[in-house]
């Protein structure tokens, strides 16, 4: 069995026993695989063992590794410039760290016309973190309004890259947070289903908390190159 192999098959077993530790139905709690940093080797790899999404921070690496037949998801994952969408808006399924409504707007306006709406997450900076990206959580809200009103865009959830702390008490601090501004706001957008939380350092802090989706890279691939 290759790494990967192993390596999956050790994080689908603790996610179903986070699952069933913390009351989470079973097959609640969705792996998204991050490939940035990974060579093309072993996302085909991936993709052998039935892997079909994938998460990435950068667009050009993204598009060199669109190699794999056209069945995959692509879930954009890292920060967004303008200068990027349209090369997103037409590769990708996903954009989860949507903060800023001018660029949802280029979005939008760049999905092409004969691909399904463009699924995005509200990427949220909760207090301490130490990137600077997401959206405050008081203007959460705002910005999801601003969404669901673009047609070719399709509003599914939050997203969120906390600061990375070691104690589990702090960790779910922060997912909890994060998991009650994704309930309130489900009353307001019941088409809000994925709530993006929990990487290889905190996964199961984020199950306990409510996660739908985490997002694994060093745990499943092993160390980036950078
Ligand atoms: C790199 C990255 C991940 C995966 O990080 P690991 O610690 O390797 O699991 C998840 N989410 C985002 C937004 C990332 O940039």
């Amino acid at each position: 069995m290759t790494d990967f192999a192993a390596n999956l098959n050790r994080i689908r077993a603790r996610i179903r026993q986070c699952e069933e530790d913390y009351g989470r139905p079973p097959g609640s709690v969705a792996l998204l695989p991050v490939c940035k940093g990974q060579p093309v080797g072993k996302i085909e790899r991936a993709w052998r063992l039935g892997i079909r999404d994938f998460g990435e921070n950068y667009l050009q690496e993204a598009l060199d590794k669109m190699i794999l037949p056209q069945d995959c998801r692509w879930h954009f994952i890292g920060p967004l410039q303008s200068n990027k969408t349209r090369g997103i808006a037409e590769n990708f399924q996903w954009v989860q760290s949507v903060e800023r409504e001018k660029i949802a707007r280029r979005l939008n306006d760049q999905r092409p016309a004969g691909l399904p709406p463009l699924n995005v997450c509200v990427q949220v900076n909760l207090s301490g973190e130490v990137s600077k990206s997401g959206v405050e959580l008081a203007a959460a809200e705002d910005l999801c309004r601003e969404i669901a009103a673009l047609p070719r865009l399709r509003l599914r959830g939050l997203m969120s890259i906390p600061a990375q702390r070691v104690d589990e008490p702090a960790q779910r601090q922060a997912f909890r947070t994060l998991a009650g501004e994704f309930n309130r706001l489900r009353k307001t957008f019941p088409a809000m289903d994925t709530l993006s939380m929990g990487m290889s350092g905190d996964f199961e802090a984020a199950i306990a908390e409510g996660a739908t989706l985490i997002r694994l890279g060093t745990a499943l691939f092993g160390k980036r190159t950078p």
